[in-house]
């Protein structure tokens, strides 16, 4: 089979640092064009907007949205209209409900719209996942704490209504926590701590309860300096497990049993290749609609201004 011919809408941080070198490394896909209002990708056709590039390059099979959230739904539709394949960074959209219409819309046109989470495919998920399938679990307790001004330089949309916020990298522990508990949970409680110069929050902390006895809780911030901490512990009748590493390592009561290299965007244009190859959408809107939850219980605090 020829290699999906895959166009990037959004040139930025995420695009450099992942699916450029991912898409040029992956076997079955290609880069073939892009599109940004300022930016280009040497080598291959650039547009300025996904419209110019969706009328000039009909040859493209698929399109990866590597925009901010805000302006997701509004690409996926234009590509999904001309006859493409969808490929979502993570947030999916800037609300839950802009999601199910685009999933409708691609079912309808026999098109895969894939929304990714970048953490899932971190290579000691799957090994924490299948140790708590027939595990008891008491508690989880997640620590997601980084520095914001190394993550998102300069990233004012980030800090808009839409962006948000803390949630941008603590979605990635939520999409890593709903992956691996083998039980759905439900948010009890959220606090939200916004710089009094910001429209989002640079730091929360959660509760959730599965009605069970499951207790989960979860500590976002990006205030923290030096190095970074992305870990999910939970306590098990079978043990101890600590996922470190945004989901690269695993140890279990202190043992280390899987940490391999991180390859999450070779994951990613993998799975797409096959959701393309086997005519399926996967479209799981479970860890938004967790952040969605935090900001409807969420208590207020505002804390110090914040400055790039
Ligand atoms: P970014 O550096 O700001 O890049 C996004 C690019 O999208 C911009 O450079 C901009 O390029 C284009 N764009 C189109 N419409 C825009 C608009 N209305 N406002 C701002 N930019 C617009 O952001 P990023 O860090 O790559 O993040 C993009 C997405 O990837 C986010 O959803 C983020 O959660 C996700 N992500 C980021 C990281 C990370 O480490 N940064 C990791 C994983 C996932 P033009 O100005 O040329 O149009």
């Amino acid at each position: 089979m020829s290699d999906l011919r895959i166009a990037i809408a959004g040139v930025g941080k995420i695009a450099r640092d992942q699916h450029i070198p991912s898409l040029a490394r992956v076997e079955g896909v290609g880069l073939v064009a892009a599109c940004s209002r300022n930016a280009t990708v040497k080598g291959i056709a650039n547009f300025p907007t996904i419209e110019a590039m969706l009328d000039g390059m009909p040859e493209i099979d698929a399109v990866a949205l590597c925009t901010p959230p805000g302006v997701r739904h509004a690409y996926a539709a234009a590509a999904l209209r001309a006859g493409k394949h969808v490929l979502l960074e993570k947030p999916p959209g800037a609300t839950l409900s802009e999601i199910e219409p685009l999933a409708a819309f691609a079912a309808e046109k026999g098109l895969t719209l894939f929304a990714t989470w970048h953490s899932r495919f971190a290579p000691a998920v799957d090994a924490a996942r299948r140790f708590l399938a027939d595990a008891v679990i008491g508690k989880v307790e997640v620590e997601w704490k980084e520095d914001v001004r190394h993550w998102h330089p300069g990233q004012a949309w980030i800090w808009e209504p839409g962006g948000l916020g803390v949630f941008d990298p603590g979605i990635n522990a939520l999409s890593i926590v709903t992956a691996i508990l083998p039980q759905p949970i439900f948010l009890t409680g959220s606090t939200l701590e916004f710089p009094g110069n910001r429209a989002q929050p640079i730091a929360a902390t959660l509760a959730f309860a599965d009605g069970r006895g499951l207790e989960v809780s979860a500590v976002f911030d990006w205030r923290q300096t030096g190095p970074q901490t992305w870990d999910i512990r939970a306590d098990t009748d079978k043990g101890r497990i600590v996922l470190s590493s945004g989901g690269s390592v695993l140890t279990i009561d202190g043992t280390v049993v899987s940490n391999a290299p991180e390859a999450e965007y070779d994951g990613i244009y993998k799975h797409f290749a096959r959701l393309v190859a086997e005519g399926r959408s996967e479209v799981d809107v479970s860890p938004l609609r967790h952040v969605a939850d935090a900001f409807l219980l969420g208590r207020r605090v505002e804390v110090e201004a914040f400055h790039d």
